[in-house]
């Protein structure tokens, strides 16, 4: 089994049943209640209550919209693969979503640079 497979076994169990993202920790996790997610999505409250709160499956149409709101609104926390070839797979750990990172220089830095704004706990650990 390659690096990159046993990644994705590692990381894929956040997701549902229904390959959606966790909608009730999302939210959560970027500061949003189930009434903005609602009224950005165009759905009445109760409607998206029921995503939340009771795993109702969205209709195709409405899971498109959810999946579009939650890549655009999601503070992305990338956890990259291990480089394997030109690209890494990166996952969202808040929301699932997958992208391919280009292993090139001048891409390198923004991730590294996007993981430390995440995870910073580095500094500040002088001066005891
Ligand atoms: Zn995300």
């Amino acid at each position: 089994m390659s690096a990159r497979d046993e990644f994705k076994r590692r990381h894929r169990n956040r997701s549902t049943l229904t390959g959606m993202v966790d909608l009730k920790p999302w939210l959560a996790v970027n500061g949003l209640t189930v009434r903005d997610f609602a009224l950005g999505i165009d759905v009445p409250l109760r409607t998206a209550e029921g995503w939340v709160s009771r795993g109702v499956v969205p209709s195709p149409v409405n899971q498109d919209k959810l999946t579009e709101y939650v890549h655009t609104h999601c503070a992305h926390y990338w956890v990259i693969a291990v480089p394997d070839g030109p690209s890494s797979e990166g996952i969202c750990q808040h929301c699932g979503h997958v992208r391919e990172f280009k292993n090139s220089v001048e891409y390198t830095p923004m991730v590294t640079k996007a993981r430390d704004t995440n995870g910073k706990n580095v500094e500040g650990k002088s001066g005891a």
